[in-house]
């Protein structure tokens, strides 16, 4: 494009709320014909919810909350603020979790987040709270409970005490409104929609399926996304565009041929991104991508 085309796609781009960080973004949105879609705060709304704490025989829920929580304040993760919200607001949780301090405290991007947790009068403890894995070892109750949750849509995460797992918290979260008509749109343009994300099976399922995706990459870890879009792009069948919010998104969206960061998430994925939807909100997305079009036509 000339300097005047991208001068003019990125002040139009700037008053729908859409930041424009290369011409190559501009360029590029012409030949998308694939978008892969994040599922947590891209196609949802992000402001989760605990909806379920399930714990382990002999282990106490509140206990097992307030110590997720005092991991989870060192996590820019979704689930860190709804887990931290709600271990502030029931009041034995709540108490609890004034008396601990978390230590060493590890975020791993699309796993979870670990710390050793000191207790005034007893031994420190190391706590992770993460997806749960396939050679997990889990109390037949808090098995069934995770099950459940998985099977109502939730986003379910283990909590690690000492190596085993002690509790499980389902954490629910909404469609965002606009999600529908942005995926119309988009497929209006002839972009074909393709869900990553690093939840598992059953969560991807519930969002894909309400909102007719059929192409679904559940458990994916941020490499994998990464590769995700390799793999797309090599089988030449146009652009591969992707859009995310997490840190867990920032290899893939560097990766893709158009890279757009949700507004709303987190410092790296907007670092990452070609394009910033400074709104957070996914409908912005064809509207953005068909500006970029139109832009093109006319001043070439
Ligand atoms: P998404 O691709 O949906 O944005 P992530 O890749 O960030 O999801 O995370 C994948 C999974 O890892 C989550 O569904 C959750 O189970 C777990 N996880 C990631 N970060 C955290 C955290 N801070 N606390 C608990 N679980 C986490
Ligand atoms: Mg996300």
């Amino acid at each position: 494009a000339t300097p005047t085309a991208i001068m003019v796609g990125t002040g139009r781009g700037a008053e729908l709320g859409v930041l424009i960080r290369s011409a190559e973004a501009l360029e590029a949105s012409r030949a998308i014909r694939t978008i892969v879609l994040d599922k947590t705060g891209t196609l949802t709304t992000g402001a989760m919810t605990l909806r379920d704490v399930a714990v382990a025989p002999g282990a106490d829920r509140a206990e097992i909350l307030a110590l997720a929580a005092a991991v989870e304040r060192g996590s820019e993760h979704p689930i860190a603020r709804a887990v931290v919200g709600a271990a502030e607001s029931e009041a034995d949780a709540a108490a609890l979790l004034q008396t601990l301090t978390a230590e060493g405290t590890a975020a791993r991007a699309g796993s979870g987040v670990s710390a050793t947790v000191a207790t005034p009068g007893r031994a420190a403890r190391e706590v992770t709270v993460r997806r749960i894995e396939a050679d997990d070892v889990l109390d037949d109750a808090v098995a069934a409970a995770a099950a459940r949750s998985g099977d109502e849509g939730a986003t379910v995460s283990a909590v690690v005490v000492d190596g085993a797992v002690l509790g499980v918290l389902a954490l629910g979260d909404a469609i965002r409104p606009e999600s529908a008509g942005a995926l119309a749109a988009l497929r209006r343009l002839g972009i074909r929609p393709v869900l990553a994300t690093g939840d598992a099976a059953p969560a991807a399922w519930h969002v894909a399926r309400a909102l007719g995706i059929d192409e679904v990459h559940a458990g994916v870890s941020p490499e994998d996304k990464l590769r995700l879009v390799e793999a797309l792009q090599a089988e030449g069948a146009g652009g591969v565009a992707m859009a995310g919010d997490g840190i867990n998104d920032t290899a893939a969206l560097a990766a893709a041929d158009l890279g757009i960061a949700m507004g709303t998430g987190t410092d790296a994925a907007m670092a990452s991104g070609d394009m910033v939807v400074s709104d957070g909100s996914i409908a912005t997305i064809p509207t953005a991508i068909r500006l970029a079009r139109a832009t093109l036509r006319t001043i070439r």
